[in-house]
């Protein structure tokens, strides 16, 4: 089962974000994916995606010019030693980043294909599923205004969705979404790195009224394991963090230090899915939680859900919330109904990207 081609698509999907807030340096006109096509002798086909949005073009030059070419001739199914020596042979470029998000996006397509070519779903190849479908959380858009996140929780609320969870870092914004939702639903924020260990704690405690099922990466930066650990205990509000972690090696640091009760490892980031099953094994031997970081429409998705339907707990999927304009690559069959995503039970990832929308939606330039 020798690899006989490796390409890579850079795809953007029109996007709304459902308000007038910006959100960092992207215009979010579009959803930016490198998906990664990889072809056998035998002619299997598997698809995996990198991670994208504002690194998508550095992502696919990794792939196109450092990881692919490399892969020529190796056999197919040694998933994990291909992804080893990805890692050996590359990490004078760094540990972290478009390397490791290129070598992410490869081993998501190598499992693609090792579950077409067993005839099975990437699940029953991970020790086999717990669970069909997985209860989602809404991941809000960052809006900066109190009254668009009162409108979005509403929105999402009508949706269906029993969690919610923002990217805001202002007190009024969660003060506004706790209102909208009511008490009984748990409700998360995302802060994504803004403050110091002090600041921290100022702002950890005015969120305490509105009682957080978690508090995302509240600390920069992301890994000062023991700042997080000391902010857990001090606030007494449940922490979670890890889309910026890399590999088991820095999940297994995240666990000794006991920085957070949500370990968040991202498919498409941390090192694909033979990276992410190891994290799951050490969350287990650490007693931590796994609560995936997956913003994702593509093939990272599918393997987050086929993860997640193997474990222990019953653990949530992240939906972004928005409402894509035109086009996705899987129709609606990864859109949360009732509050939950379905695992797809086709062999491998369980579904195929739709080929006139990478066609349609790819890259101009
Ligand atoms: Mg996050």
């Amino acid at each position: 089962m020798k690899i006989a081609k490796v390409e890579s698509f850079l795809v953007q999907l029109p996007y709304t974000t459902g308000g007038a807030g910006k959100w960092g340096n992207l215009d979010w006109t579009t959803l930016d994916y490198v998906m990664i096509r990889i072809e056998t002798e035998s002619g299997l086909v598997g698809w995996g995606d990198g991670f994208g949005y504002g690194s998508a073009r550095a992502t696919k030059a990794a792939v196109d010019y450092m990881i692919g070419p490399t892969l020529i001739g190796r056999d197919a199914s040694n998933i994990a030693g291909i992804n080893h020596d990805l890692q050996q042979e590359n990490h004078i470029w760094g540990r972290y980043g478009v390397t490791m998000f290129a070598i992410s996006g490869v081993d998501i397509a190598l499992w693609d294909i090792a579950g077409k070519a067993a005839g099975l779903p990437l699940s029953s190849l991970l020790g086999g599923a717990r669970r069909t479908e997985i209860p989602a959380y809404a991941s809000l858009f960052k809006y900066n205004n109190p009254d668009e996140v009162t409108e979005n929780c509403q929105r999402a609320i009508g949706d269906g969705f029993n969690y919610i969870k923002l990217h805001e870092i202002a007190e009024p914004e969660v003060r506004a979404a706790r209102l909208a939702i009511g008490d009984g639903v748990p409700l998360m924020v995302d802060t994504n790195c803004p403050w110091t260990p002090y600041q921290a704690r100022e702002k950890a405690l005015s969120f305490k009224p509105y009682e957080l099922h978690w508090l995302e990466e509240p600390i920069f930066p992301p890994e000062d394991f023991n700042s997080l650990a000391r902010l857990g205990l001090e606030v007494d509000i449940p922490l979670a963090a890890g889309e910026n972690a890399c590999t088991a090696f820095e999940f297994q640091n995240m666990m000794e230090a006991g920085a957070v009760t949500y370990v968040q490892p991202s498919v498409t980031k941390v090192g694909g899915i033979t990276e992410f099953r190891k994290i799951i094994t050490l969350a287990e031997l650490h007693g931590t939680t796994v609560m995936p970081h997956a913003p994702y429409f593509a093939p990272g998705l599918l393997a987050t859900l086929h993860l997640l339907s193997t474990m222990p707990d019953e653990c949530l999927a992240e939906s972004f919330f928005y409402k894509t304009i035109d086009a996705t690559l899987y129709g609606d069959a990864i859109s949360a109904k009732d509050g939950s995503i379905k695992v797809p039970t086709g062999p491998g990832l369980g579904l195929e990207p739709d080929l006139d929308v990478i066609k349609d939606f790819g890259a101009k330039d």
